[in-house]
């Protein structure tokens, strides 16, 4: 049941004349239920080999393939959900309207949408804050709220750039249990890039990008 599958998959990013090697090569696949820590030193291509997988950014070498996510491109979106260091809610907007967000641009009904947003923050156990405003929560509860904007399409996949970056210790590990406890039994697969060791103890498998490239079958 493979997700998704890059086969010496590399990507060059060219600003003018400067060109730069982002990631080398890059040969992994992500299963149902894979829980898998993507570390490395600072500039080794984490962040890049994520937005590969999610599709964001096209590779520039290798080959990369959703099999059971649908061969339509429009439909990969509605399977993947992204999460960043930075929570990245939109200001304005209460955290129950930043978390149905998605479902309304994938053109659900504003009632369902909301309905499905209600339970995501139930289960992220962040109900008491569907009315506050981003610049209202704490750097944990914004967290959380981005966690459940990710989730909220029930995605296949789950790819979270550093989501603990900004967070202490207690916060982080707090972030974690909710998200464990919210994915636990839908077969959602995670892929966290980062640096804190506490995370990557908590996953099941972990991957190393060494200058850019990545072997793992
Ligand atoms: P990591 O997540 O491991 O820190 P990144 O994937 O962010 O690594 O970056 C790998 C390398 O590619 C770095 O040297 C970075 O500066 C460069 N890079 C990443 N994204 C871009 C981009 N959009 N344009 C130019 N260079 C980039
Ligand atoms: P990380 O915290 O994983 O190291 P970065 O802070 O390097 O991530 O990069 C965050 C985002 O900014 C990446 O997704 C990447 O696409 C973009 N980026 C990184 N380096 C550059 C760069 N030199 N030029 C343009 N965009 C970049």
């Amino acid at each position: 049941l493979v997700l998704v599958e890059a086969d010496h998959v590399g990507c060059t990013y060219s600003n003018g004349a400067a060109l730069t090697v982002a990631l080398q090569s890059a040969t992994c696949r992500v299963l149902v239920n894979d829980r898998i820590a993507l570390v490395g030193p600072s500039g080794s291509g984490k962040s890049t080999l994520l937005q590969l997988l999610g599709g964001f950014e096209p590779p520039t070498s290798g080959c990369i393939a959703w099999p059971l996510l649908g061969a339509r491109e429009q439909l990969r979106p509605r399977h993947i959900g992204f999460i960043f260091q930075m929570p990245s809610l939109l200001p304005p907007l209460s955290v129950i309207e930043n978390v149905e967000l998605p479902l309304l641009l994938l053109g659900e009904s504003t009632d369902l949408a909301r309905q499905s947003a209600k339970i995501e923050l139930e289960r992220i156990g962040i109900s008491h804050l569907a009315d506050k405003l981003p610049e209202e929560l704490s750097g944990g509860q914004a967290q959380r709220a981005a966690v459940a904007r990710s989730m909220v399409g029930k995605p296949r996949l789950i790819l979270a750039d550093e989501p603990t970056g900004q967070l202490d210790h207690r916060t982080a590990r707090d972030m974690l249990d909710a998200m464990f406890a919210a994915l636990h039994g839908t077969g959602t697969a995670l892929v966290i890039a980062t640096h804190d060791p506490a995370v990557v103890e908590r996953l099941e498998q972990e991957w190393t990008i060494r200058n850019g490239y990545l072997e793992v079958l």
